[in-house]
């Protein structure tokens, strides 16, 4: 199992001492045993400073009883996947691009879920983020999804229709945020962490996707071969035109031709084939280090502060040279003092494409516009429990850098994704997933 924060690694430790417990860390791609009572002594070491070889000399101790304002909120960097299998489900990846890993590979979301409340359109993947809670029996496994609909133009009304969420209930939305979670015990994986020695395999197979996008269930099947799954009519006219007309006709032939009856059906299973997919990468994460090279002993000291002002997105940086040359310049204008405050923020790990913060005391998303933020009323309650929604992530713009975004027409282009969690992470019912709540910045 990834544990995605510091925070759920001592926990995991605090309720599970008693039991056999293997901690590891994706980005080590082995197990590791921690010594509880060694870490209990040392305080919190973040297990990212194991697999750091020393490299950025930014590890930060938190120390279990002082103030929680030193949490660092944890950053989420992309990287190109070690090998074409691990990104696979029962490894329990986060991930960004190409096609979700679900948790639950048999209940998956429906046409409604799926589709943007715009245009109707299956939503495209735009990442993934393993955020176990392990004093959560139900939440052992945790998964959030993050899809998007590929059009500007949606994203757009979606501005309008996301402030309507509190009082309409369920408004249409471009921009959608599901929630898997599984206990320990569950039929699709086992109980222990995968091995990572290559005899790691997944649990029998999911639902049949569809094989344009990869992503949605597979409901139905082209009238000609009968092979051919799709998630929706839109995939199976695209498919079409892009060439399934002429490998149908071969799947047709070789059907009946019993020489080799299999081959072609077996070339279609698992090859997704859409071309516009969002590049895949894997997302590595480490705590926010707070520390420049030339001042690191004051940094050091100073941790507390600056952690804190970052998360709270008013940075107390009066000493910052270089945000009081910003600030100056932008003085007359909101929007520009708070692009400025964000990016100077952002700056100091500038690849950073997510910020998590779940359980960090105090945190609150960077807003990189003053315009456009949500007051506390404007986010619903958990649409299952009704208990109250919390900041958990926000997704940063370098994301568009990434799937290299910037130049197409009427391609997404955002500032910020906010995603507001429920609180209480309740147990999704029998559909396995339930929504969460996403709040989209759009670039002043
Ligand atoms: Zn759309
Ligand atoms: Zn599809
Ligand atoms: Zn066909
Ligand atoms: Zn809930």
């Amino acid at each position: 199992m990834f544990i995605w924060s510091s925070y759920d690694y001592m926990s995991q430790i605090a309720t599970e001492r008693y039991s056999s417990i293997r901690v590891y860390d994706l980005s080590l791609q082995k197990p590791m045993d921690p010594n509880v009572d060694d870490l209990n002594s040392h305080g919190i070491s973040p297990i990212e400073g194991d697999d750091n070889d020393g490299e950025g000399d930014c590890e930060m101790v938190v120390e279990e009883d002082e103030n929680e304002d030193r949490e660092p909120v944890t950053l989420g960097f992309v990287e190109k996947p070690k090998n074409p299998t691990s990104l696979l489900r029962h490894f329990f990846p986060s991930k960004a691009g190409g096609v979700p890993a679900w948790l639950d590979p048999l209940n998956l979301p429906g046409v409604k879920s799926r589709s943007c409340g715009f245009c109707e359109n299956p939503l495209q993947f735009l990442l993934q983020i393993y955020a176990p809670i392990s004093e959560n029996e139900s939440a052992f496994h945790r998964v959030l999804y993050v899809f998007m609909c590929p059009s500007m133009s949606c994203l757009l009304k979606d501005q309008h229709e996301q402030w309507k969420c509190r009082t309409d209930g369920f408004s249409p939305r471009s921009v959608k945020v599901f929630r898997y979670q599984l206990p320990r015990d569950n039929v699709f994986y086992s109980r222990d962490p995968p091995k990572y020695d290559g005899s790691d395999k997944p649990s029998g197979p999911g639902a049949p996707l569809c094989c344009w996008c990869g992503t949605w269930k597979g409901d139905k099947v082209c009238g000609s071969c009968k092979t051919a799954r799709y998630c929706s009519e839109n995939h199976q006219v695209v498919h079409w035109r892009s060439g399934h007309k002429t490998v149908c006709q071969r799947i047709i032939l070789s059907s009946k031709d019993d020489s080799n009856p299999t081959d072609t059906n077996l070339q279609m299973k698992n090859i997704v084939a859409c071309n516009t997919l969002w590049p895949e990468y894997e997302i590595v994460h480490e705590d926010e280090c707070l520390s420049d090279d030339n001042d690191g002993d004051e940094v050091l000291k100073d941790n507390g502060s600056i952690a804190s002002s970052i998360v709270s997105s008013k940075p107390n940086a009066e000493d910052d040279e270089e945000f009081n040359a910003l600030e100056n310049k932008f003085e007359a204008d909101d929007d520009n003092k708070s692009w400025a405050t964000f990016q100077v923020c952002i700056g100091k790990d500038p690849e950073q494409v997510l910020r998590y913060c779940r359980d960090v005391k105090g945190a609150a998303p960077l807003w990189p516009v003053s315009a456009g933020k949500p007051s506390k009323q404007d986010i619903p309650k958990c649409c299952h429990c009704s208990n109250p929604m919390f900041y958990e992530f926000q997704i940063l713009p370098q994301l568009l850098y990434y799937f290299d975004l910037k130049n197409e027409a009427d391609s997404v282009d955002w500032a910020t994704v906010v995603v507001y969690t429920c609180s209480a992470s309740c147990k999704p019912d029998r559909t396995g997933f339930t929504h969460e709540f996403p709040w989209v910045q759009i670039q002043p």
